[in-house]
Parts: structure tokens; C-alpha cells; sequence
């Protein structure tokens, strides 16, 4: 079938190839920074990156593509598509308009420079090194959202870039009925008489090779098609599209204890992934063909990572694999694998954090945010906020700058109000569960049969991932699971799961 039949979409379309084109090589050269690129690289790719995004506002603000748009912006006789395709466009020109080329020019150099510093500061352990750099991120994220505008708070226009129409005052009500109850369950989880707070995993060593081998084997019984899909090592794992289903690339880390972390963060792409992969080929080079939803592209990661790779069935599937990872894996059983993917414990890591204490991780970076848009939070005291925050919700201090406010990468990049994404995906995962269990039956039962993985992936192309960006994250909750945004399906799969209720 033919999705573009007007013939202004059809015009539109052929000149945002150029713009899709930039998109390509960024995404690719934004990959081999995170990966293969020499530190010494950096700053010729910061200056290549800045120029590249100033051609990209200029190819998008040309007066005939933005009229031709606009025009289409008035069209009443578009389909889902085409109507996908002029808002995504009209939400970049809208961006664009109003931030000035030598602001682009100026954000993009800083951030290129501060992931380098980041990162020399994480490893010397010292937030002083880094402070300076997060001071001019905030700085010019402060400008950004008075530039671009925003109603209530100045993080609101922050919050929209990653999440269309997203806002403090929904988040402020979000996290706190998530906080209540995050908290209250954490203290029924504790006072369970089976409770342990440690797992004699967390700490097994394992072998690094045998860990590789383990993550590919992972990737194998979900189908893993090399011709469309790579998978590498990096300091912090992520997943990055060519800004096409047929070039995605994944990364993951060994760090040589808590495999489940590596294997965790090997499955969580592999979510991230497949969106990418199961988008509807028709949508190629064209402003809706790579999912843009944080929210929705969190909630396949955190689908397939706590879903089906915490699963017991899914877990009896890899446990011969996890017993040759080190002499002392031989004998594990599968039980000992359901305990310690099962373990509930406050961390002081983000992305080792088990599915309970999680949000605890990001109500902290969300409040702290918050604090620096709207000035109650200055950078020197951000330190502070942070390990008072950590001991206030999770009862433990960090005991260095690494293991605390130096653990994400995301505020070097100069990615203020991201975070917020992670938890919202993470409950609208449970949406999904509960539909899909609707439709074809209990995942553990699901993932006993031959055809499994594939019967999952088949529902998540057809209600989900088919679409790309044409509809907003609410919009395609509504439509594909038949109900509005809620956490109630979260937190009866959380009970259902830590309370057997
Ligand atoms: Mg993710």
C-alpha cells in the first residue's frame, strides 16, 4: 500500500532526503565517538558535528520546504502518516526557528568538549573537573528554553525536546504517586521473611570472553540477523540507528563481575534495537521512520530486559550458557537465577538498579534538574543534593563522585530532562505486558514454545513498532492498547510479581 499520496507530501519528502542524509552520517559519527573513535578525534569531530548541524537548520529553514510545510499544516485530507509526517516536521522547524545557527554552533562545541571532560572526571573521580563544563551545560540549557519558550517552567521547554509535550507539573504528579508507592512496596518487599538484600552473583567473577559469548548467544535465540544489526563494547551501553531499520548498532560492557548487568544491558538494547528494525520499510529517509519517543522506545528496552530476560522460562533457556561463564557458575540451578534477577536492593547505580528501587534513581536526577532550570539548585551544590537525596530515598550515601553524580553520561551531552523518560518508559512497558498477555497468552507461557520470541516480535511490529514516529507516545497508547497513559498496570505487575498478589 501506498502511504504518501498527496502530491505536496510526496515534494516534501524527495527534499528532506538531503536532511535524512545528514542524519545518517551524524548518527554513525556519533556512534564511533561513543566507540572506536581516538580521544585526539575530538575536537575536529566537535567542529565537523557543529557545521554539520548548522547545514542541517539550513537545508529544514529553506523558504519553500517551511511554506511547503505550512501548507501542508492546513490540509485537512491527510492520513495518519502524512499527518505524522507534518507534525514531526513542524516540531523541528518550530525548534529551529527560534535558536539562533551560532547557538546551535556554540551548543553543539560545548557538548563535544564536556563529554571528553566527563569523562576524564569520572575516571579521576573528581566532580570539580567536570563542575565547570556542567555549569555552562546549565547555563545554555537555561537560554535554550527562553529561546524556545515555555508556559509554566523553564524545564517544560527542556522536557518537550525529549517528549512531546511533556511537562513539570505532569512529572511533578507522576513522581509523586510513584514515589508513595515505590517506597511503600520497597518496605513490604524488606519485611518479607525470604528477603535478601545481596546475592552471591552480584560479586562472581566472570570470564569476559565467556560473557561475550553469553551476549551473542542471547542475541541468537531472539534471531539475531548480523546483516542489520552489531553489537560492540562501550563505556556506557546504548543503541544508535543509522537513522534506518537496515544499519542499527548496540553496545554493551563487561566488567567482569554482576554478569547479569552486562547481559541486562545486552537485552535492554537489543529492545531499543528492534524498534529500529521492525519499523515499517516504507517509512525509510522520511521524517516518521526512526521511533521518536523516548517513552515509547524506553518501554521496548525495559520490555525486553525485565519482561522476557527476567523471565523464569527465558532464564531456563540461558542457564547452561551462565554455567560456563567460571568455575564457580557450574553449578548453579535455575532458582539461583530467578533469586538474583529477582533481587530487590537500593544501589547506588542507575543502570544496575533492580525494577523497584529504579525510579527512586530517577526522581533524584528529576528533581535535581528542576532545581537547576529554576536556579534552587546551583552546580556547587549539586553534589550535596545528590547524596542527601540518596540517603534520604535509598538509605545509602555514595562514597565517591564515580559511584554518585558522575555515573550518567547524559548532562555532559547536555541532555537536561531525559532521564524522566527511563521511568515513564519503564511503566508504559507494563502497558504492553498486560495487552500482549491479553492477546496471546502469558509471556512464561509464550516463551515455552519454539516460536516464542518470534510470536512477541510479531505483536510488537504489528501494535507498535510498524508505525515509526506517526504517532505521539499517549496517541499510540491509546490506539494500540485501548487505554490512556496509566501506572496502574506497573504497579499491579509490580505486586503481582515481588508480593504474589
Ligand atoms: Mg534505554
Amino acid at each position: 500500500m501506498n502511504k504518501f499520496n498527496n502530491k505536496n507530501i510526496k515534494s516534501v519528502l524527495q527534499k528532506y532526503e538531503s536532511i535524512w542524509a545528514i542524519d545518517h552520517v551524524s548518527y554513525l559519527s556519533s556512534w564511533d565517538l561513543e566507540t572506536y573513535m581516538p580521544s585526539m578525534g575530538s575536537k575536529p569531530r566537535g567542529m565537523a558535528m557543529a557545521k554539520l548541524s548548522v547545514l542541517r537548520q539550513t537545508l529544514l529553514l529553506d523558504s519553500i520546504f517551511v511554506q511547503e510545510v505550512e501548507s501542508l499544516a492546513q490540509d485537512k485530507g491527510l492520513n495518519d502518516y502524512e499527518k505524522g509526517i507534518v507534525r514531526m516536521l513542524k516540531r523541528e522547524l518550530d525548534q529551529y526557528q527560534k535558536l539562533p545557527p551560532q547557538f546551535i554552533e556554540v551548543y553543539e562545541k560545548l557538548i563535544n568538549e564536556s563529554q571528553i571532560a566527563w569523562r576524564d572526571a569520572r575516571q579521576k573521580n573528581k566532580f570539580e573537573i567536570f563542575a565547570p563544563f556542567l555549569e555552562k551545560i546549565v547555563a545554555i540549557n537555561r537560554r535554550k528554553a527562553d529561546f524556545l519558550g515555555f508556559a509554566d517552567h523553564p524545564y517544560d521547554a527542556l522536557l518537550n525536546l525529549y517528549e512531546e509535550g511533556l511537562t513539570t507539573k505532569d512529572l511533578d504528579k507522576y513522581f509523586y504517586e510513584v514515589r508513595e508507592f515505590v517506597l511503600e512496596l520497597l518496605q513490604k518487599i524488606r519485611r518479607k521473611p525470604d528477603y535478601s538484600q545481596t546475592n552471591a552473583l552480584v560479586s562472581m567473577k566472570y570470564d569476559i570472553q565467556k560473557a561475550t559469548e553469553l551476549s551473542e548467544y542471547i542475541l541468537e535465540l531472539f534471531g539475531w540477523d548480523k546483516s542489520n544489526l552489531r553489537l560492540d563494547v562501550s563505556t556506557h551501553p546504548f543503541t544508535e540507528s543509522m537513522a534506518s531499520k537496515y544499519d542499527v548498532r548496540i553496545t554493551t560492557r563487561y566488567e567482569g563481575t554482576n554478569f547479569g548487568s552486562s547481559t541486562g544491558s545486552t537485552i535492554h538494547e537489543y529492545g531499543h534495537a528492534l524498534y529500529e528494525m521492525q519499523t515499517d520499510s516504507d517509512l525509510e529517509y522520511t521524517p516518521i521512520g526512526r521511533p521518536s519517543s523516548l517513552t515509547l522506545h524506553e518501554s521496548q528496552s525495559r520490555f525486553w530486559e525485565n519482561m522476557i530476560g527476567k523471565n523464569p522460562t527465558f532464564l531456563s533457556k540461558i542457564l547452561a550458557k551462565v554455567k560456563t561463564l567460571g568455575d564457580e557458575f557450574s553449578s548453579l540451578e535455575v532458582d539461583d537465577l530467578n533469586e538474583y534477577f529477582g533481587l530487590v536492593s537500593p544501589g547506588l547505580i542507575r543502570v544496575e538498579a533492580d525494577e523497584v528501587t529504579y525510579h527512586l534513581h530517577i526522581l533524584i536526577r528529576f528533581e535535581i534538574e528542576k532545581g537547576l532550570m529554576d536556579g534552587s539548585i546551583h552546580v556547587k551544590d549539586v553534589r550535596g543534593a545528590w547524596n542527601s537525596m540518596y540517603e534520604k530515598y535509598l538509605g545509602i550515601k555514595p562514597s565517591s563522585d564515580a559511584l554518585g553524580v558522575l555515573q550518567d553520561v547524559h548532562w555532559s551531552m547536555g541532555a537536561i530532562g531525559y532521564f524522566s523518560t527511563y521511568s515513564l518508559g519503564t511503566v508504559v512497558s507494563a502497558i504492553w505486558k498486560e495487552r500482549i498477555e491479553h492477546d496471546i497468552g502469558l509471556i512464561e507461557e509464550i516463551l515455552k514454545k519454539d516460536n516464542g520470541f518470534e510470536q512477541i516480535q510479531n505483536w510488537l511490529e504489528k501494535n507498535i513498532h510498524q508505525y515509526g514516529s506517526t504517532y505521539t507516545f499517549k496517541e499510540l497508547i491509546s490506539k494500540s492498547a485501548g487505554q490512556e497513559f496509566s501506572i496502574e498496570p506497573w504497579k499491579k505487575y509490580l505486586e503481582h510479581k515481588y508480593l504474589g498478589m
